[in-house]
């Protein structure tokens, strides 16, 4: 089914428990609005066409070059790496024939309306990604349990509750905190948020709303944020507040089918194995030096570049001193999450046989986040077999999994899901895995940028300002940081800058 049917069918009931915007929120509508015309419209068309580099061919680049070769600029794209996409990978290897999972994006809100321009352009099929949770399994404190059963009776052992709340799950606790603010948020006042919660961590808003530490430490394990408390209030609360956990989607057959929806009409516009190493411009032009794997290097000369690499990686490359300071500093200062994922081939789907058939189970254990994959259907008459993404885990969890081999990361993560689901001990199900920590992979340096207490106020403006020819695009330009919209807002952004 694709998304529009299930909308006008299933309606959101299920999702009851989580906010609905009503409206793209203040602001933000009309420049919304502005680059969906352009996604719909495409750019003036170049009166006098320039020649654009792009650098990094994930969303942000492909996007931009994709818009700016339609408006016929000369567009270039140099791409580090051997494939476009970036963090939108599909790994298909090491599993056995036809198996995958994701090692980046997997879901899309139906709020990310620039991202579901270019699905529904590229005619992709998607498929409902679960997040309710019933069968699905949540252990904490040694007790282990259904989300029904926690949601019937929400109490754990070793958690005492003040009298408000308990009786109530974490999640009823923070939307009930939240919804003040959902309301300023959908009137426009997305500033007012900013002004009050914008220097407090996660901890510090909690605690400001009257939130024992037990109700804190539960929140953590249970909605898998315990390793952010200590970040930005703000970066969770713009997540929440526009929508990005309701109304989820996949693309059917693997994300990467986005990126590679880019890649027939931009092959010969794109150079893989360039790693860009300087940046220089001048009052007219700007020149790029990059470097292949066997060290070769070369130069090319633009009237104009779209930067969008993530931040991690332009931090060394030569040149970015003579931007100005207040761009050194963000390129320096912001912060990037870091986000592994542990993936597991199983010779059965286990998981089936207790009534899972996709979403999520929580757990204190090292693995904290386990998902089960629900393009299931696309592995039947592959046999049995399937691809459990047994540990998705963010900033401090991810951190405590990335200092080990893969092997030992697959091995732990092992006897994790066993301690989860006991009946897999002695059954020899797991036939190997593999792991992506992106804070440690080459060409990216981190997950995703998240904002550290008052960083939204200091550098979100700085980002977003071009550095005289040179325009910065990626997620971490965005506020819908760690989502593909917000790669996809910062290319029409910046491609929309570039003159006709
Ligand atoms: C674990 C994880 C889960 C995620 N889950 C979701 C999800 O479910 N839904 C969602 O919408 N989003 C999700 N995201 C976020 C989403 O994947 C990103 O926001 C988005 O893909 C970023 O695109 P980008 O173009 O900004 O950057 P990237 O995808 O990082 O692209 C940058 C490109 O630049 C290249 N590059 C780097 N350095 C250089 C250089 N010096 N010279 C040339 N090229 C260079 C890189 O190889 C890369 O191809 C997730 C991300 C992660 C890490």
């Amino acid at each position: 089914m694709r998304r529009r049917e299930f909308l006008t069918t299933a309606a959101a009931a299920s999702f009851a428990a989580l906010w609905t915007p009503t409206r793209v929120w203040g602001g933000q509508d009309s420049e919304k609005a502005r680059l969906l015309r352009a996604i719909d419209e495409g750019l003036p068309m170049a009166i006098n066409p320039k020649n654009v580099v792009v650098v990094g061919a994930g969303m942000a680049g492909l996007v931009a070059g994709h818009l700016l070769k339609k408006a016929g600029h000369n567009v270039t794209i140099l791409e580090a790496s051997r494939r476009v996409g970036g963090r939108v990978w599909t790994l298909r290897e090491p599993f056995t024939h036809g198996l995958y999972a994701e090692g980046g994006a997997m879901r899309i809100p139906d709020a990310h309306k620039l991202t579901w321009r270019f699905i529904d352009k590229f005619g992709l099929e998607t498929q409902r990604f679960i997040m309710e949770r019933t069968s699905q399994l949540l252990y904490v404190n040694k007790q282990r349990m259904t989300w029904q059963e926690f949601e019937r009776n929400p109490k754990i052992e070793g958690f005492t509750l003040k009298p408000n709340e308990r009786g109530k799950t974490p999640r009823t606790l923070w939307n009930e905190t939240v919804a003040p603010l959902k309301e300023q948020f959908e009137s426009g006042s997305w500033e007012e948020i900013l002004n009050e919660w914008g220097d407090s961590t996660v901890r510090q808003f909690l605690q400001k709303m009257g939130w024992s530490e037990n109700a804190i430490t539960l929140y953590g394990i249970v909605e898998n944020q315990r390793a952010r408390l200590n970040h930005s209030a703000t970066a969770l609360l713009w997540e929440v507040l526009s929508g990005s956990f309701q109304d989820l989607y996949e693309i059917k057959g693997g994300a990467d089918r986005l990126p590679w929806s880019f890649y027939s009409e931009l092959a010969e516009n794109i150079t893989f194995d360039a790693k860009m190493t300087e940046i220089r411009q001048n009052a007219t032009s700007v020149d790029i030096t990059f470097k292949s794997s066997l060290d070769r290097e070369k130069e090319v000369t633009a009237d104009y570049a779209i930067v969008a690499i993530p931040f991690p990686m332009l931090r060394h490359v030569e040149g970015i001193r003579d931007f100005t300071p207040a761009h050194w500093n963000a390129i320096t200062g912001l912060n990037y999450d870091q986000s592994g994922k542990i993936l597991l081939q199983c010779r059965e789907r286990f998981w089936e046989n207790e009534g899972i058939l996709g979403g999520g189970s929580e757990s204190d254990l090292g693995i904290r986040s386990t998902w089960y994959p629900q393009h299931a259907d696309d592995f039947r008459g592959r046999g049995k077999r399937g691809v459990l993404l047994v540990s998705y885990t963010w900033a401090r969890d991810a951190r405590r999994w990335s200092h080990l081999s893969v092997g030992d990361q697959v091995q732990q993560a092992t006897e994790d899901l066993e301690v989860l689901h006991p009946q897999l001990k002695g059954k020899d199900l797991i036939e190997g895995g593999t792991s992506v920590m992106w804070g440690d992979m080459e060409n990216f340096g981190g997950g995703f940028a998240l904002f550290n207490p008052g960083q939204e106020s200091r550098y979100y403006n700085v980002i977003r300002q071009p550095a005289g020819r040179i325009q910065f695009a990626g997620e971490h330009t965005s506020l819908d940081h760690r989502w593909i919209e917000g790669a996809v807002e910062s290319a029409v952004r910046t491609a929309l800058e570039i003159p006709a």
